[in-house]
């Protein structure tokens, strides 16, 4: 007996299964090189068609990872022909009805049954595969909902379509937990602080430095070259015999970007940061202070250390914006 007669109604719908969703386009080449690119695939047998024919697939295959790729609805929402539109996720509705609004992802397994070569066409069919009983986990109280989309490759003629894999997808729909009474909006809030830099033996010199209001660059004793940000070893003779030199602090933007969106606390808004060359030839990423609303920083615009402290403790390098010189 259920918990609740409602879900009794919902319980009753487990291995009800959805639809068919079908694959914009077939497997083909195009959007497998394009996958491959961004993520970072090399593996010939997905691009090189010379290649492919000698392996154990004899031809070009798409890689696993795309599965799910192929049959969404993209940007516009809208699916491709053939596809049903009764909707797979009318129990999370129903859920969200008797007062479980809120839904995170928890798991999503893919399987593959087998390569997917160019040429195939595939569609999915999603199965109300189960709901667990009611939990409590610190998001709130709610249900684990399982789905399970099965991916087919579509045959001609009389032949059975076949399996090629499946995507095991599930979510808790919730019931958020609520938060403890506040008195106001200051301890509700806590505030930001400004994340810490991360100090080693390698960059501690640096960090007293800005203490001691001083800029120091990582020089090598050796070789006498300059590096930042420090590192362990110089990145130009490899020689470990560091030491550091103080810079005058004068430099210009080499670069910069003004960040607009999304504020992100404690930082003002917009925040321009720079990438400034200093005069000794070494570029440091700072906070660029002195930017006049709305005018932005110039590439080459000089610019002058100066040391910030925020939260009582921690010193930064910021570079102040010279005025620009008149050009004639
Ligand atoms: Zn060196």
């Amino acid at each position: 007996m259920a918990k609740y007669e409602w879900l009794a109604q919902i319980e009753a719908m487990v291995g009800k299964q959805y639809g068919r969703i079908y694959a914009w386009d077939k497997v083909n080449e195009a959007m497998v090189r394009q996958w491959c690119e961004v993520m970072g695939v090399d593996n010939p047998i997905y691009t090189d068609a010379e290649y492919a024919a000698k392996s154990l697939h004899k031809q070009l295959v798409a890689p696993p990872a795309m599965l799910q790729a192929w049959c969404l609805a993209g940007f516009n929402d809208i699916l491709a022909p053939g596809s049903t539109t009764e909707n797979p996720y009318g129990v999370l509705k129903l859920l969200e009805a008797q007062g479980y609004p809120a839904v995170v992802a928890v798991n999503s397994n893919l399987h593959f049954d087998r390569y997917i070569g160019i040429g195939e066409t595939l569609y999915y069919t999603t199965t109300f595969d189960s709901i667990s009983e009611e939990k409590t986990t610190a998001l709130g109280t709610g249900f684990f909902v399982t789905l399970k989309m099965v991916f087919f490759s579509e045959h001609a003629g009389d032949e059975a379509d076949e399996k090629v894999g499946e995507l095991l997808f599930r979510v808790i729909k919730f019931k958020p937990a609520k938060k403890p009474e506040s008195k106001g909006a200051e301890t509700a809030m806590p505030k930001m602080l400004r994340p810490k830099p991360g100090i080693s033996d390698d960059n501690r010199f640096f960090w007293e430095g800005c203490d001691e209001n001083e800029l120091r660059i990582q020089e090598c004793n050796s070789c006498k070259k300059l590096q930042h940000p420090p590192a362990p070893v110089c990145m130009h003779c490899h020689s470990f015999d560091l030491g550091y030199k103080l810079a005058s602090g004068k430099g210009e933007v080499y670069s910069f970007v003004v960040m607009h969106h999304p504020h992100v606390p404690p930082f003002d808004n917009p925040n321009p940061i720079g990438l400034v060359e200093l005069e000794e030839g070494v570029r440091i990423a700072a906070g660029l202070v002195g930017v006049t609303d709305g005018i932005a920083p110039q590439i080459g615009q000089a610019v002058q250390v100066e040391f910030n402290t925020f939260e009582g403790d921690l010193t930064l390098p910021q570079f102040r914006l010279m005025p620009m010189k008149e050009s004639s």
